[in-house]
């Protein structure tokens, strides 16, 4: 393959090493890197990458402006159809969006366009930016959660001149990008950056009220809030439902890695409760999962993931794949747990049993069978299981008049308002599991229908 045709390779801790470390595995590029990976950009007439692109951000103009070696003129590009650059360029599955669509990775490889994003971002964050404080327009709106539906509605409301609290029930703030994400993919400090240029704009942080609880919706409007947009995301964790479960020993992965990531254990100098011992097995093949597996790496353990489906069907980026493989992560693929074993009220060890593919379900992907006899047991002492979550019904059952799904997501229009006037939600709680830069974008076009519903009222 021709130069031009293959990417500026990224540099990256080496396996070894990172696996026994917290700190970030992707070091990004630096601005002669970016400015040459930005020169193999044709700059088509008819970019498909923007389409791929789930906020349509203007990907061959800000390449442009790279190409120049204006690299803050590059992130205002970004900045207009994204709010949060220097994350979605970190954890964005561009494989699967801009980059899949890429004309140059037609012939050769697609340009790397989330390191190109996660470059200018990084760049931009550490020039201390000046913003404008908008005047205040005296309106109270309140929004419920933290994580990148909370972050980028508030930050657009601001903006518009809103009076705007952000209330958070954990004592951090962030949502899944502070409590779910390790620190070696996604930094909390690029997290606390965005939250402080928050605040510069005024936005007000309340941690520690849990809505539903501390307080209700409806007493949020008593004390003056004209609009509520709920964006507790989706944090309830599904279980199999197959005997053991209640043993110590076993995690949710939610759990796993908010102990993991909100209590320290990232760092060898802070104390952290989690026990993992010497063999853990994830249950799960989705990013939670490879999460879970590169954390207990860290910690110490030989870590099985153990998955249904085969290596073709692995719902989890491409990327972290290959690194939780790289760092020794063992993959017991077309694998599944039939019960978790036992002694003293500990986990030992975990039944699996083989599992063959048969044809596509209603998902399009191959349901898997299991293979008769083929049962065996895997000694283990942790088990943590990553098979998805649903949002909590705490906030649905103590709002008056809020209609929700049977799978607990909230009911919202095209224009993200629920079935309670004034209430408008979006992000994994309306969703159910997805992704940050959809989670972003319903919180944009969110404060644009808060902002238009206030404006009428
Ligand atoms: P969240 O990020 O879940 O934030 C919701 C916030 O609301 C939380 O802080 C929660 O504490 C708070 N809250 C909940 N209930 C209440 C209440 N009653 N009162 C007050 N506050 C409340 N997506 C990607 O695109 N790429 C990835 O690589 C990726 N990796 C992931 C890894 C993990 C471990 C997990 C769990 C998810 C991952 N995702 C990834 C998915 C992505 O993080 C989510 O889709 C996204 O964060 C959803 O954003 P949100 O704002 O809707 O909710
Ligand atoms: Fe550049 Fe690829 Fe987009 Fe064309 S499709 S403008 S080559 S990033």
């Amino acid at each position: 393959m021709s130069d031009i045709l293959k990417r500026i390779p990224v540099l990256e801790q080496v396996a070894k090493a990172r696996a026994t470390n917290f700190k970030e595995v992707c070091l990004g590029y630096d601005a002669d890197n970016a400015k040459a990976e930005a020169l193999r950009c044709l700059e088509c007439k008819n970019p498909q990458c923007v389409k791929g692109c789930p906020v349509n951000v203007d990907i061959p103009l800000f390449i442009s402006q790279i190409k120049k070696g204006d690299y803050l003129s590059a992130y205002q590009i970004i900045r207009k159809s994204s709010s949060l650059p220097a994350i979605c360029g970190r954890v964005c599955p561009q494989e699967t969006q801009c980059e899949s669509k890429c004309i140059r990775g037609i012939k050769g490889e697609a340009i790397n366009i989330g390191k190109l994003e996660r470059f200018c971002a990084d760049y931009a964050l550490n020039q201390d930016v000046s913003c404008q404080i908008p005047t205040k327009n005296g309106k109270k709106v309140a929004i419920i959660g933290s994580g990148p539906a909370g972050l980028a509605c508030a930050g657009d409301l601001a903006k518009l001149g809103y009076d705007v609290t952000v209330f958070e029930a954990l004592h951090k703030l962030g949502g899944v990008l502070v409590y779910g994400i390790p620190e070696f993919r996604l930094p909390k400090k690029i997290v606390e950056k965005e939250i402080v240029a928050l605040q510069k704009l005024g936005v007000c942080f309340q941690k520690n009220v849990i809505i539903g609880k501390s307080i209700t919706v409806d007493e949020l409007f008593e004390e003056g809030f004209k609009a509520v947009f709920i964006a507790s995301g989706a944090g309830l964790p599904i279980f199999m439902n197959i005997s053991g479960e209640g043993l110590n020993g076993v995690f949710s992965a939610n759990e796993f890695l908010t102990r993991s990531n909100l209590m320290g254990a990232y760092d060898k100098n802070s104390y952290t409760p989690i026990k993992a011992g010497s063999r853990v097995v994830v249950v799960g093949g989705g990013n939670v999962a490879m999460d879970s597996a590169r954390t207990a790496l860290r910690l110490g353990a030989e870590v099985h993931v153990v998955y249904r489906r085969s290596e073709k069907e692995l719902p989890a980026r491409q990327e972290e794949v290959l690194h939780a493989k790289e760092e020794g992560v063992i993959f017991d693929l077309l694998t599944n747990p039939i019960e978790i074993l036992g002694k003293d009220g500990e986990v030992s060890g975990i039944k699996l049993i083989k599992m063959t593919l048969c044809e596509p379900d209603e998902s399009g992907r191959c349901r898997p069978k299991p293979i008769d006899g083929s049962e065996y047991v895997l000694d283990c002492n942790t088990v943590i299981m990553a098979l998805g979550t649903r949002p909590n019904p705490l906030i649905s059952s103590t709002t008056k008049g809020l209609n929700v799904t049977c799978k607990q997501c909230i009911e919202v229009d095209e224009d993200f308002k629920t079935s309670r006037e004034g209430v408008f939600a979006g992000g994994d709680a309306v969703t159910g599991s997805a992704t940050v830069i959809l989670a972003m974008s319903a919180g944009k076009q969110t404060a644009i229908s808060i902002d238009k519903y206030l404006r009428n009222k």
